[in-house]
């Protein structure tokens, strides 16, 4: 694992230093001219006209493919993650995943779990719900815990907070690429459960398809569009 905040601090910091412009504002819209993608209308009142869109826009992915009338299986999630102290340090413990799909890891002096999120229920939450559900840290992931690492039946929640997956309901995968039809239209969503990990070379492929229009250092076919528009699950099994 890594900081994802510095990860993203050290791109942004990338963006300025080579003095390429970003703009901080929500797509509205985006103007599709038949099978051409044309323009983005922000908040800001400002149009921006596009020779490529990319859709890179997390859990809200489905409602900004559905702004140029396409669809995109992608959904928010809601999920929870806890900090906990233990008495015991295990300061070279790798990231543990049970297979109920708890995960644990340290995280300085003190540790990460989540991953319990029951299948019934797990449906788009409302964009403003970020509760925890501390239930399910005392009743599901403490039991597992305590089971797996007798360590950790003493242990004291600190803090938790809420965030959301970018869940693709077809098959829990990344979808990557242009859209057949619509070609100057790229997807790169669904990443949830995968994670961060998969960006920097998710963020490659996406730039040789603006730049090159086919990728050059790996091929992410397989993740292409195609295989949502047929219904064809790509299955991911490892997500947490
Ligand atoms: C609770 C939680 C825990 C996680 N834990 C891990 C972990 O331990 N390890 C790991 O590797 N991954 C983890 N992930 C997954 C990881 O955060 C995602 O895989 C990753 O953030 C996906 O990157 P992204 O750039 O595709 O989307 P995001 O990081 O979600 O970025 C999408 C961006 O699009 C913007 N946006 C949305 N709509 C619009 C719009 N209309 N106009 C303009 N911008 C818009 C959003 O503001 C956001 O900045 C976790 C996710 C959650 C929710």
């Amino acid at each position: 694992w890594f900081d994802a905040h510095a990860l993203l601090t050290l791109f942004r910091k990338a963006l300025r230093d080579r003095k390429i412009d970003f703009i901080t504002a929500s797509a509205t819209g985006i103007k599709r001219e038949g099978n051409r993608v044309t323009a983005v209308s922000l908040d800001n009142g400002e149009t921006l006209e596009a020779g490529t869109v990319v859709n890179a826009a997390g859990p809200n992915a489905g409602k900004v493919a559905a702004f140029a009338g396409l669809e995109l299986p992608v959904e928010p999630r809601k999920r929870n993650v806890f900090v906990f102290e233990a008495r015991e340090k295990y300061a070279d413990m790798p990231l543990l995943v049970d297979p109920s799909g708890i995960y644990v890891r340290p995280e300085g002096s003190v540790y990460l779990t989540g991953g319990a999120e029951p299948e019934e229920g797990d449906v788009a939450p409302d964009p403003k719900d970020f509760d925890v559900n501390w239930p399910l840290f005392e009743e599901v992931i403490w039991p597992v815990l305590a089971t797996r690492i007798p360590a950790f039946e003493a242990i004291k929640p600190t803090r938790a907070w809420v965030g959301h997956y970018d869940y693709n309901t077809l098959d829990q995968n990344g979808v990557i690429g242009p859209h057949p039809e619509v070609a100057n239209f790229l997807f790169a969503n669904g990443f949830s459960g995968h994670g961060l990990q998969q960006a920097p070379a998710v963020g490659k492929s996406i730039a040789e398809l603006v730049m090159h229009g086919g990728y050059r250092t790996i091929d992410c076919t397989a993740f292409g569009y195609e295989r949502v528009a047929e219904g064809r699950a790509f299955r991911e099994l490892n997500v947490i």
